[in-house]
């Protein structure tokens, strides 16, 4: 019943989100979706997978649905289910099928947090049989052919149980992703906040920093995502040591220690 999901159509001309491309990353889903093929986004969170694909969508004008996954997700959350009102039941589809009779992109965010009963839907799908079972209605819907699936994972988390298993993402055309390079980072934040040159520089410096730290009892290390929080809040006049303590070390960890090592970088760095 709790599926996260939200749908972005572009009725008339759609206006494009912001994409930095990373390393030909485009023209590879553009293939994909040509050839009818799903595709697995892998990396880490706050790298700009989820942009990526609003930006794909609409550079495609394909009406993007998306699913945040979680792990009460079920099949029948994606699918859909029948409904009582007026005493009569309904089919009502979720958010997978509305996509697959549609032609939209379905975007499973986080697909590995899922339901395992969920695989059951997304294999054949995922293959060249494209048909989506429909369990309770005995249906099997054939996708348009402008639908495409699309999933992202985060190898990082290092939760085995969490894995994809190797028959799920042999049907899919991978696509790492990773933290951008420098110039093009910079970019980004500028872009994303209105900062100028000087913090933008500055935050990447910061970055580097803290992701050569090994040292430290991180889960994840800094994200495009928080450079670009930390440039908002700077742009919108806090001191920069007070905007990447509240939105860099704080959010990436609640470990006092930790804090404080993190605490020293961002000083050593801000104060050169
Ligand atoms: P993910 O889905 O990988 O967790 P997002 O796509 O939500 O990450 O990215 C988080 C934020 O970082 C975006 O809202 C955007 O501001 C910024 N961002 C990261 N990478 C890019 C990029 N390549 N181009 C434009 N914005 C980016």
């Amino acid at each position: 019943m709790n599926a996260m999901y939200r749908t972005e159509s572009f009725p008339t001309a759609p206006s494009i989100p912001f994409y930095a491309e990373q390393s030909g990353e485009c023209r590879l889903f553009e293939h994909a979706y040509r050839q009818k093929l799903p595709v697995l986004l892998k990396g880490p969170t706050g790298c700009g997978k989820t942009r990526f694909v609003e930006h794909m969508a609409a550079r495609l004008q394909r009406p993007l649905i998306t699913v945040s996954c979680h792990d009460d997700l079920t099949a029948a959350d994606l699918v859909g289910r029948y409904l009582i009102g007026d005493g009569n039941t309904v089919w009502n589809d979720g958010p997978l099928a509305r996509a697959v009779r549609t032609g939209a992109i379905c975007y499973l965010d986080e697909v590995v947090e899922a339901r395992k009963d969920t695989t059951v839907v997304l294999h054949p799908l995922a293959d060249d049989r494209r048909v989506l079972p429909i369990e309770r209605t005995g249906e099997e819907l054939q996708a348009s052919p402008e639908f495409m699936l699309v999933v992202s994972y985060n190898p990082g988390y290092q939760n085995l149980l969490k894995n994809l298993k190797p028959s799920t993402r042999q049907r899919f055309v991978a696509l790492v992703f990773n933290y951008p390079e420098p110039e093009i980072e910079r970019r980004i934040i500028e872009a994303e906040s209105g900062a100028d040159a000087i913090v933008s520089t500055r935050l990447v410096k910061l970055a580097t920093a803290l992701r050569r730290l090994t040292d430290q009892d991180l889960e994840e290390t800094v994200s495009t995502r928080l450079l670009v929080v930390a440039a908002r809040l700077i742009v919108a006049g806090l001191p920069e040591a007070e905007a990447c303590r509240a939105s860099i070390v704080d959010a990436l960890t609640d470990d006092a220690e930790t804090a404080s090592a993190l605490a020293e970088v961002v000083h050593a760095v801000i104060s050169q």
